[in-house]
């Protein structure tokens, strides 16, 4: 997510032509080449224990709060063959996004505010942690002991809050909830399940893949999205391997993060709604499935059919979304609000205009901010301009958040919105397809004004590699474009610069 807060002046004629960038190179020492085994960072032991109900007991994350789901609606056409679909063209591979209201921990003082996020802790599935352990030995009952036993300039290091956390607990709950089993393995981790493959070939392919030789096949493995227990199956011989090296080459289990999507005054006390997409696809005939967005979907799912306390099922379909909202509640969701210093609304709304450009679930940290300023404006006061563009696949079937966004529009909260549709629009003649960036263009002169004479705030949420790069692009071309001018890279990156970016993603 980047906050660009635009207040350089416009760079100056420039008399010489772009440049190509120059590409910094940095040669990472491949693992293959590392002295293995390395010094042991810690001394794990485990302890048998006698009670077999343990698991349950520790499916709560310990330094963390757990709040409820207490309500969830679709906000686009559930589609079952969408995972499926191998056209690039075809919209019947519209991700199926989620909106969920989020209860806070009753004893949680903390508040939000319009741009904060939402971090969610979700444990690993439990039919992985129970492969891996059954295909390593570990008895998931058994209580680990663990301990750092690296001293770096005569001072023992503490161990990290992973391996804290998980210190004097079980290896089920350190499987389930620490550390990142079903993420991309590193070379490090691949070299040491080569090192104690007992088989010569299977050895030889595991260290391959860990070498800067191997580069190739290791970018298709991760390409196929390969995990650990897919490793640990197709090469039967890996047997073995010290806990104290699986806690130290397997990374944390990091929370994800949501952009809260409501303002702390529109939603019910100690309440907040975060909005998300499904990350489902199909690689090579295996069902991928993202770690967070499937337990959340799942979680609702589930509450559905087993009817937990469901109180009210609302059958409100509007403009093609498919807004059922279903009221549940779902306990023991561990999450943090996360606060932001910089991605806020501007101190004075009423003179700092905002361009927010939000497509995708990109647009909602701004339906927090909107909802926001429509709870706070005066009646007898003009907010600065406020612009927003949002971009989807179909206007039929995932824009979401179009009757909030239309009805800012109405009350005057949202002074602009511009829409882009990548596949499907109602009236192409009118509205022809494509993304934010050309939108972003075609109000060339009208942005170029809030950003140079009146100080606007610009805010990017979204994909950051994509769309994030084409809207920074976008904004130089406006420059050069309105100031009839060529820019130099170094002009280009002094503007971008100017421009504060702070985070995205
Ligand atoms: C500040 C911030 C705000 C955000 N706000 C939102 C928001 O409002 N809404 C929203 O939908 N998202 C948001 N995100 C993104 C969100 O945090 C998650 O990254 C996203 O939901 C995916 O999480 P997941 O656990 O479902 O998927 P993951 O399991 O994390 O998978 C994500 C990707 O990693 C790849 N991957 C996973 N495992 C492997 C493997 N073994 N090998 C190769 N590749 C692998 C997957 O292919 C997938 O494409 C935000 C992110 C940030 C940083």
């Amino acid at each position: 997510m980047s906050d660009l807060n635009s207040t350089t002046s416009p760079p100056s004629v420039p008399v010489e032509l772009p440049q190509p960038i120059k590409k910094k190179i940095v040669l990472r020492r491949s693992a293959a080449k590392e002295v293995f085994p390395p010094t042991p960072k810690y001394k794990v032991e485990q302890q048998q224990q006698q009670e077999q109900s343990i698991l349950s007991s520790e499916s709560l994350k310990p330094s963390c709060r757990h709040g409820s789901i207490t309500r969830f609606r679709y906000l686009t056409e559930k589609n079952e063959n969408e995972s499926s679909s191998s056209s690039s063209s075809s919209l019947l591979d519209i991700k199926r996004i989620i909106e969920i209201e989020f209860q806070f921990d009753k004893e949680d003082e903390n508040t939000f505010k319009p741009g904060d996020y939402l971090s969610i802790f979700a444990p690993n599935p439990f039919n992985v942690v129970e492969s891996i352990a059954n295909r390593l030995n570990l008895n998931l009952n058994d209580r680990l002991d663990i301990e750092m036993i690296v001293v770096q300039e005569g001072k023992v290091v503490n161990l990290p809050d992973n391996l804290k956390r998980a210190n004097a607990r079980t290896i089920g709950y350190l499987l389930s909830h620490e550390l990142d089993i079903c993420g991309i393995p590193s070379k490090r981790l691949l070299r040491l399940l080569g090192e104690n493959a007992s088989d010569q070939e299977e050895k030889k392919k595991l260290v391959h893949l860990s070498s800067i030789e191997g580069k190739e096949d290791y970018n298709q493995m991760i390409g196929n999205r390969i995990t650990l227990l897919d490793l640990l199956i197709s090469y039967p011989s890996i047997s073995n391997i010290p806990l104290h090296y699986l806690v130290d080459f397997i990374s944390p289990l990091v929370p994800r993060d949501y952009s809260i999507s409501s303002s702390p005054l529109s939603s019910q006390p100690r309440h907040a709604t975060v909005v998300f997409s499904v990350v489902d696809m199909n690689i090579n005939q295996k069902e991928i499935k993202g770690l967070c967005t499937s337990w959340l979907e799942d979680k609702c799912n589930e509450s559905i059919l087993n009817n937990i306390q469901q109180l009210n099922i609302d059958n409100n379909n509007n403009n093609n979304n498919n807004n059922n909202t279903t009221t549940t509640i779902i306990n023991n969701i561990p999450y943090e609000i996360k606060p932001t210093n910089h991605f806020t609304l501007p101190k004075d709304t009423l003179k700092t205009p905002m361009i927010m450009i939000g497509p995708g679930t990109g647009v909602a940290p701004f339906i927090g901010f909107l909802s926001h300023l429509e709870k706070t404006k005066q009646p007898d006061l003009k907010l600065a301009e406020t612009w927003l563009f949002f971009g989807c696949r179909s206007e039929s079937y995932d824009f979401i958040y179009r009757d909030e966004i239309e009805s800012f529009v109405k009350n005057g909260t949202l002074s602009h919105l511009v829409t882009a549709f990548s596949r499907e629009s109602k009236d192409q003649s009118s509205q022809p397809l494509g993304y934010v960036q050309s939108k972003l263009l075609n109000h060339s002169s009208q942005l170029f004004n809030l950003i140079t004479n009146n100080n606007a705030t610009i805010y990017i949420c979204g994909d950051a590699k994509g769309m994030a790069v084409g809207v920074k692009s976008a904004f130089i071309e406006i420059v050069k474009k309105e100031l009839k001018m060529m820019m130099t890279n170094k002009q280009m990156k002094l503007f971008l610069n100017g421009l504060q970016i702070k985070d995205i993603y």
